[in-house]
């Protein structure tokens, strides 16, 4: 089997592996599935046989000719999932997204895929364990940053089980995970997404500091104590609840600023 590198592709061979996925997922044939990198059908052929409605994604031209020559009837869109536009294949059933990744685009993936949660039921991955391990974290353990609070403010985030290199061709150097994402029926409300994201950047790319020097670009030490937070406590100790709480307080706060800003453009 052609590997090719820069699209990320190690094949699954194991056929164990293959039907515990596919018994996870548990296909049926009134469910709408989106499988993301189909490579040469390893999970597609469990997913055609469910008889459901499927839509499969794949970046590689030689494996999309592949898959349409095997599958006649299958919806193979040869395109890159970044830039996949998702309301193509909206419909009224919610959508459940699978497959094993690629994981040079994982995390972009992930987070695109989380802005769309309010059209998907729920998705099934396989990932490296370290990023399975990373997205369903608890705060105050060392894989606990931006993409465990994220991950978790859109989703209930939960590792089913690792996956050895020796099930793959070509063998990836890192041991893999299958996770389960079940974005949530009601999100706590946010009012400014990228602003919450980017004060996470921060926070995080400070993560042995106290919060009062991680967050001092965003809030003051008086600012930290009415909103309940301990400014001497770390960034990776508070929960996902706090830095929500943070973001808003810092959307109304600066609001009505913006406001006089633009009307003292106008
Ligand atoms: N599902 C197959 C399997 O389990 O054997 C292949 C998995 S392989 C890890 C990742 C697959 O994703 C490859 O088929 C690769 O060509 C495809 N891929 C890589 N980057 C992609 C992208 N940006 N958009 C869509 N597919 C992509």
């Amino acid at each position: 089997m052609r590997a090719r590198k820069r699209f990320g592709q190690n094949f699954l061979h194991d056929q164990q592996v293959i039907q515990r996925i596919t018994g996870a997922i548990r296909p049926l044939p009134s469910d709408h599935i989106l499988e993301i990198g189909p490579g040469h059908g390893a999970l597609t052929q469990d997913l055609v046989a469910s008889g459901c409605h499927l839509h499969v994604v794949e970046i590689d031209r030689d494996l999309a000719a592949e898959l349409r020559l095997r599958y006649p009837g299958l919806d193979v869109i040869e395109a890159d999932i970044l830039t996949f536009d998702f309301n193509s294949i909206r419909s009224d059933t919610p959508l459940r997204v699978v497959g094993n990744l690629p994981y040079n685009i994982s995390t972009p993936l992930l987070f695109k895929l989380y802005a769309h949660a309010e059209m998907i039921k729920d998705m099934f991955f396989m990932l490296q364990l370290e990023v399975v391990e990373r997205m369903a974290a608890a705060p105050s353990t060392s894989n606990y940053g931006r993409l465990s609070i994220m991950s978790q403010y859109f989703c209930a985030a939960e590792k089913l089980f690792e996956v050895a290199p020796a099930s793959f061709t070509p063998q990836p150097k890192v041991t893999s995970a299958i996770v389960q994402l079940v974005p949530h029926v009601q999100q706590a409300p946010l009012t400014d997404i990228k602003l919450f994201q980017k004060m996470l950047t921060q926070a995080f790319s400070l993560r042995r500091k106290t919060l009062r020097n991680a967050l001092k670009a965003f809030l003051s030490e008086a600012e930290m104590l009415a909103l309940a937070i301990d400014p001497g406590s770390r960034p990776e100790n508070i929960p996902g609840a706090d830095y929500i709480r943070c973001a808003n307080y810092l959307s109304s706060r600066d609001a009505p600023a913006t406001a006089v800003t633009a009307a003292a453009v106008e």
